[in-house]
């Protein structure tokens, strides 16, 4: 079988944003975080709110600057910095100008509403992101490319005159799709992009995004809270715990076997539609609260909260290695 290619490849990311006039590394949002995308796949990434998703998909467009680790999009390093065990940068620093990959790299954002500045023409906004990267030459392939991208996400030719406040949430959305586009993407960070929506338009805007990832080629690493949803469009799925990676596999292997204690808790709260199969399925209590990604616990970050966790897990934290071909996790009690 042909070997796949890696289009983005993650190290021992970390991302910190200190506090002022706090000592130590502040927030520890992201920590040590390693996985890589395949070029035309799409990841999933799971996790509850403040887990560190929406930072750590930031982060590896670095809209956030990283505080340590290493990024690679199509084998150039975009940023690498190593840390000591303090979380102080040591040796030199490497980060490359991101404009050539602004264009390559795109994110959808959560809240369409809030991405969409009020006082520009939806033909404004798609336009602004074909001039910054000089895509389009004269005034008349410029408004044609408007019009085409419009249409492309569902909207019509005359929305380019209409402001943001004229249109709905779900098409809101469409709009913030068609400007993601306007720029010819190969790797776009979906984050949260149906949840400010009404259930009544999410499928339509998750179908469309699938329509888009098979007929453009387009990889994506979709962010949502919504397991089902992850599943569904998912090639693979990474399970979030305060800020750390805690198991990724296929997302099949991981819906049927998942190995770490926090992945099955997840999953026995998902939604069965089979009321045969929901009477039968066990639901595993999650006790006490995420704790602060100010003060995470030493060793695993889950085990204040774990039903499994021995005195090693509150001492060592567990390294994240393949269990299985494909199936990566970190806990004690899975070795590879
Ligand atoms: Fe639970 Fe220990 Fe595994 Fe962490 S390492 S998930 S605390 S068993």
């Amino acid at each position: 079988m042909a070997e796949r290619e890696i289009l983005l490849e993650v190290e021992h990311l970390h991302k910190y944003f200190p506090i002022k006039g706090v000592r130590g590394p502040g927030i520890q949002a992201v920590q040590d975080v390693s996985f890589s995308i395949f070029r035309g796949e799409t990841l999933g990434l799971v996790g509850e709110s403040g887990c560190g998703k929406t930072t750590l998909g930031r982060t590896v467009l670095r809209l956030h600057e990283p505080t340590g680790g290493r990024i690679r999009y199509g084998g150039t390093t975009l940023f690498a910095r190593d840390l000591d065990e303090h979380g102080k940068p040591i040796g030199r620093t490497t980060a490359v100008d991101m404009l050539p990959y602004r264009r390559k790299m795109q994110i959808i954002f959560q809240d369409p509403s809030a991405s969409l500045d009020p006082r520009m023409t939806v033909g404004e906004l798609i336009g602004e992101a074909l001039d910054i990267h000089h895509l389009t030459h004269g005034r008349a392939q410029r408004t044609q490319r408007i019009q085409a991208l419009l249409e492309q996400v569902g909207l019509r030719a005359e929305h380019a005159g209409r402001y943001p406040h004229e249109f709905s949430g779900g098409q809101q959305q469409r709009v913030g799709i068609a400007r993601a586009l306007a720029v010819n993407p190969e790797f776009i960070v979906c984050d949260e992009p149906i949840s400010a929506l009404d259930v009544s338009i999410q499928s339509q805007v998750v179908n469309m995004l699938e329509d888009m990832h098979r007929e453009l080629g387009l990889t994506y690493l979709f962010i949502a809270h919504d397991l089902s949803v992850v599943h569904h469009i998912s090639n693979r799925v990474g399970v979030m715990y305060l800020g750390s990676l805690v198991e990724l596999a296929g997302s099949d292997e991981l819906s049927l076997h998942p190995l770490h204690p926090y992945t099955q808790t997840l999953l026995s709260a998902v939604p069965v539609p089979d009321p045969q199969v929901s009477r039968s399925r066990k639901r595993i209590p999650l006790h006490g609260e995420i704790p602060s990604p100010m003060h995470p616990p030493t060793g695993c970050p889950f085990h204040p909260r774990c039903p499994h966790a021995r005195p090693v897990c509150a001492q060592a934290r567990p390294a994240f290695q393949e269990a299985s071909p494909g199936h990566w996790i970190a806990c004690h009690l899975v070795q590879s």
